[in-house]
């Protein structure tokens, strides 16, 4: 089971079971929106997640100084498919970001992507969130691609997004 919002407040503002540190290390599946050019990145991506979404995305929770683990789902945010957070995080984007829009051809697209990242809490202060992952990585995860000139949407349909 996910956490519940009032779960996770509750366990970061509690902080470490083991030692004094405030300080944790969210591991979450979340959403952010890339602009990008001829299939490229362009420009820096914007998160797009709100605390629910992070909530439901977390997977891991761990002290930053002892590293004592405080949560850990396995099960995917998203379908609730067994491992899924261990598929996701290993598999490959299967939405590649097109070059161009099929429609008009701009080249200027809009991707709404799932990436793995960390956002550190100290009590309720959180910290922006961080990621690495970029689109070539595993745990990259494609769900939509619009056009920023017709609005053409390419998107994924058929199977869970971050795990199938
Ligand atoms: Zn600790
Ligand atoms: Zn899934
Ligand atoms: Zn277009």
């Amino acid at each position: 089971m996910s956490l519940s919002e009032q779960a996770f407040t509750a366990l970061v503002d509690a902080g470490c079971t083991e030692c004094p540190s405030k300080k944790l290390i969210v591991e979450a599946i979340v959403a952010q929106t890339m602009p990008t050019l001829g299939g490229e990145p362009y420009g820096t991506p914007t998160w797009r997640y709100k605390g629910e979404d992070l909530v439901q995305g977390t997977y891991r929770i761990a002290c930053d100084a002892c590293k004592h683990e405080l949560f850990g789902e396995s099960a995917c945010s998203r379908c609730a498919s067994a491992d899924g957070v261990a598929r996701a995080l290993v598999t490959n984007n299967a939405l590649p970001i097109p070059a161009s829009c099929s429609s008009c051809g701009s080249e200027l697209l809009t991707a709404t992507v799932f990436v793995p990242a960390t956002v550190t809490y100290e009590g309720k202060r959180a910290a922006k969130a961080r990621t690495q992952t970029v689109p070539e990585d595993p745990g990259f995860h494609a769900s939509r691609v619009e056009c920023k000139e017709c609005r053409t949407i390419l998107e994924r349909r058929t199977t869970c997004v971050l795990c199938a």
